[in-house]
Order: structure tokens, then sequence, then C-alpha cells
């Protein structure tokens, strides 16, 4: 069933010279398959159908939309257990990894479909005329949220469904009414070649324009390049590292006309435990923590993988519960050998570094692209001397920082980078004693929360995904949820136009029958 071509809009291409294997982590060797990587005139001829397909797509109705996403949706699903099959090899994760993230992209892009049509998503705004207004008649203004143009998605490595060919970024683009190019992420090429058929029958079926989606094969630094550079893309979502993510957002900044790259990177998701809450509930966070380090290998980009406690009886009776814990793990596998040498390499230089000891650590020999999970410790006082030590291991890692008291943990905090989450481990009487360490912690992270663990992203339009720099590149936007369309997409305002020549969203009879705001009151009322 794999080609190995490029989808170039719905033709499949390998005019390209240089070609790729993906692995099988779990055993350690290469898949059978060989993917062409596409061709510099593959790459334009995909820019311009996307360019071209935008002209078309984004005009189309609501419902014609949603149906292709619903239709993108039971595409994914009719491929069935080859599917399912192609993602494990390719990832190392197992059957139900694969089974969870197939539904979790599913009802991804069944939201977005939903989301369509409810259609208040494009905040229509009105104002209506004053024309005897004095000293100046008011004009009739109204504005609305438009499409941006050809999107460019780069797969994710850790989420090889939902956030990847058909995950969060394309559906959201789609929905938008933005034609995408996904570049495939190297470490699961096949299964993005089957999702992207899916997607491509889905297009046929509901008869969408040439290029409103293409899947193109190829490394970070050629066609990903290519890509960000080209004039006729308009804006890139990304997931992955903080080097690729920078490299990315700094070209396109360099780009004669800059455009848009939501790039979400590194994260070490700070964990504060206060005293009285591991005093009463010790085993209970112990299991849990382990659990969360743990989970998916650690290669979670929401990943506990610093914790931060105050010295004392409490903490040191949590950590050694923590140490039984985490060591009676059996290690799973990572995604590739070279996810798995960067932890290797990670864990061994933060190891290193001075004052770190080892808290807890398997020690059991594991196959080759298993990781054995760590656990470190270090005092305040030397975490705050030493940058090194805040850096990302993705993995199963995680450093606690010892602290002597509340002033020290809130410096520690407000040094940080910006991270996805924060949470605060707490009895509900002993966190008004701590309001200095919630401001800061506030202040880093784009997700508080309380007593629970940090791994496990809801979907849902109250969820934010992202942070301050560098957890993602741009703080006020989501790439989990509804408001991800946000990313896509450009306020735009009409001034005195003829009602009939409106889009349906802003005309007067409210034909969508949608929420909009009116004269500054929120309603559905025609006009
Ligand atoms: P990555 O190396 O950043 O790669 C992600 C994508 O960006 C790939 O398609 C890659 O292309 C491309 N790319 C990377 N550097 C580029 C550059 N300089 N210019 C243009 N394109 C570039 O991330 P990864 O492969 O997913 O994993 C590597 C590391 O990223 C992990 O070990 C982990 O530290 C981090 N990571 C973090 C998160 C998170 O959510 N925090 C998630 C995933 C990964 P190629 O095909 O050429 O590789």
């Amino acid at each position: 069933m794999i080609t190995g071509k490029n989808y170039v809009g719905s033709q499949l291409l390998a005019s390209g010279t240089k070609t790729y294997k993906t692995i099988d982590p779990q055993l350690n060797i290469e898949n059978p398959w060989t993917f062409t990587e596409a061709s510099a005139e593959e790459i334009e001829q995909a820019v311009h159908l996307a360019h071209d397909a935008f002209k078309i797509y984004k005009d189309f109705p609501a419902e014609r939309k949603a149906a292709f996403l619903n239709a993108i949706a039971d595409e994914i699903l009719a491929l069935g257990d080859a599917l399912l099959e192609i993602y494990c090899t390719e990832s190392g994760f197992l059957r139900g990894r694969a089974e969870s993230e197939r539904g979790r992209t599913i009802f991804q892009l069944r939201s977005f479909a939903n989301m369509l049509l409810e259609g208040s998503w494009v905040e229509a705004t009105i104002d209506t005329a004053i024309p005897d207004r004095a000293p100046l008649p008011k004009e009739d203004l109204r504005k609305m949220l438009v499409p941006l143009g050809p999107v460019v998605v780069f797969g994710s490595s850790n989420f090889p469904f939902a956030f990847s060919t058909a995950g969060g970024d394309t559906a959201s683009a789609l929905a938008a009414g933005c034609p995408v190019i996904v570049k495939s992420h190297s470490m699961h090429i096949g299964t993005g070649e089957m999702v992207a058929s899916a997607i491509i029958s889905a297009a046929k079926k509901h008869n969408m324009p040439e290029g409103v989606f293409s899947n193109l094969i190829g490394g970070g630094v050629t066609l990903g390049a290519a890509l960000v550079k080209h004039p006729l893309v308009k804006a890139v979502g990304f997931t992955g590292s903080i080097n690729g993510g920078r490299a990315l957002f700094d070209l396109a900044a360099q780009r004669p006309e800059p455009i848009p790259v939501f790039a979400e990177m590194g994260s070490i998701n700070p964990v504060v435990i206060l005293p009285e809450a591991i005093e009463k509930n010790s085993k209970k966070w112990a299991a849990a923590y382990a659990g969360s380090i743990t989970l998916g290998t650690g290669q979670f980009c929401t990943n506990p993988g610093l914790l931060l406690g105050m010295k004392g009886k409490n903490l040191d009776q949590f950590l050694k519960e923590l140490a039984e814990q985490i060591e009676k793990i059996t290690p799973s596998c990572m995604l590739h050998p070279s996810i798995k040498a960067d932890f290797n390499n990670g864990r061994e230089k933060i190891r290193s570094q001075n004052g770190v000891t080892t808290i807890a650590e398997y020690k059991e020999e594991t196959a080759p692209n298993f990781a054995p999970q760590i656990l470190l410790s270090v005092e305040g006082k030397t975490f705050l001397e030493n940058k090194i030590l805040s850096h990302e291991v993705f993995g199963p890692f995680s450093i606690i920082v010892q602290c002597e008291n509340i002033d020290e943990l809130t410096t520690i905090i407000n040094k940080l980078d910006g991270q996805l989450t924060g949470t605060i481990l707490a009895e509900p009487d002993e966190i008004s004693k701590y309001n200095s360490v919630i401001n800061a912690l506030q202040n880093r992270v784009g997700r508080l929360i309380f007593n629970g663990v940090p791994t496990g992203v809801e979907v849902c339009a109250s969820m934010l995904h992202g942070g301050p720099y560098p957890s993602s590149s741009d703080s006020r936007f989501t790439a989990v949820g509804i408001h991800a369309v946000k990313r896509w997409v450009r306020p735009f305002s009409y001034q005195n136009w003829p009602d009939e020549l409106l889009p349906e969203a802003l005309q007067n009879k409210n034909p969508l029958n949608i929420n909009r705001t009116v004269n500054d009151i929120i309603t559905n009322k025609p006009i």
C-alpha cells in the first residue's frame, strides 16, 4: 500500500533523487519501504496548486468544508488496522497508544467540522452607520476573520497522528479555509503517506480544488526551508525542538514578506510540590508522578521535567517513595535511535554538572531504543547558577530542585524560560501562603494545574496549549482545541459595503443565524 511517493495535490510523484528509509525502533531495523524526496519542481508545483486552490476553497460554505473534514476522519478510520500497524512499526508505540491517538485525531477533525457548522468562530462584529452623528457621520463597519492563504505544516515526531499529516495544525488550517502542504516527519513517512491518502480520497469525494492538500517528503533544511521561504506560503505550523522551530521562525522573519510561524517547542513543565501536600498524600503523588514522567517514554511536550520542592523531611519521604515507584516501571521504546541518542546525551550532560546527584534510575539492561527512566536532584542555589540544568531532556527524565525557602523557590520560577504548563501540588488551605510562587508561575506558563499531572492534554475549547517563548513562538495562541484556528486567520473589515455583496456572516439578515456583536451587543438577531 505504500508507494514512497509525494502527494503533489492528488498526483503521486517521485522525480527526486534522494531517498529515505524509516526505522522500526522496537526491532531496531530499517523498514522495507523507500521514500523519495520531493524535487524542486514538485515543491514548486505543490505550492502553486495550493495558491490556486486557496482562491476557491476560502469561499466554500462552512457545510462544504465541514463535510470535507468529517470525510477525512471517515477515510482515516476506513484505513483500519493497516494504518495502526504502520504507525506502530514506525514509532515504536504500542497498539493502545495508536488507537487512542487515532481517536484523538478523529475527534479533532470532527470538532473543527462542528465549529464550522456552528459558525460564530468568525467573530462577526458589526457597527451600523449613524449618518446624522455630529460632528461627523459614523460609517457602517463590519469585521470578521478571513483565512491567510496556504499553510505549511511540519509533522511532529512524537504525535504521528494527532500532530502530523491530518493532526491539529492541518485540521485547523483546513477549517480556517487555508490549503495545507505537509512536510512529512522523516521518522514516520509511511504513516504520513497513508494518512495523506485518506485526505486525498476525501478531497476527491467532496470535489475539493486540486492542491487543497499536498504531502511532501524531504529534509528540514532542504524541503522545509524551501517551503517556509516560498513567497506563496502564508503561515507555518511546527511542533518539535527549539533549534528547529527557531530556525524556521528566523527564516520566515527574514523573508521580504515575513509570515507567522506557530512553533510549539521545548518545555520542562515545572511542578511545585508544597510540604503539606506530600505530608498528607505522599504515596498518591509519588505514584502519579512516576507514571507521568514515564508516560509515552517521556516523549510528551508536557512531560514533568522539573520538580521544585522545599527541603525537609516531607520532601525526603516523597522522593524515597517516588524513587521506589519509578524504578519499578519497565522502560519502553523511544521513537527513533536519534531521539534515544539525544536522550542519553541530554541526561548525561545534566548528570555530569556540579552538585547533581541521582535519586533513582532504572539499572537493568534495556533493548537498544528503550529508555531507562531517571530522577536527578540538585540544590536550589546550584540550579540558579547553572542554566544547563534547565535544558529539556526529551524522554523519561526529571530533576528535583530542593529549595531552602519560598524566596529561593520564587526566584527560580521567575528565572525559568517560558513553559507550556506549571503545576502546584498543595492542600487547599496551604496554597494561600504561596501567593508569590503562584504569581511567578502564572507569569511563566500557559496553563496552571492544581493537584494533578501536566501530561494529558484535553482537546476542548478552553484548553490553552502554548505558552511564553520558547514553549511556543507566540503565547497568544493555542495549538489544541478549536481556538487553534485563530492562527490561520486575520481580521478583515468592510466599510459601507453593499449588504448583498458582504459574506453571509456579515449580512443584515444573519442568514447563518450565528452569534455576532452588533453595536456592542452579542446577538443572533437580524439587523
Ligand atoms: P526537530 O528536530 O525540531 O524536527 C522537527 C521537524 O523540523 C522535522 O521535520 C525536521 O526536519 C524539521 N527541522 C528541524 N530542524 C530544522 C531546521 N534547522 N531547518 C528546517 N527544518 C528543520 O524535532 P524532532 O525530530 O521531533 O525531535 C528532535 C527533538 O525535538 C527531540 O529529541 C526533542 O528534544 C524535541 N521535541 C520536543 C517536542 C516538544 O513538544 N517539546 C516535541 C517533539 C520533539 P528533518 O526531517 O530534517 O528532521
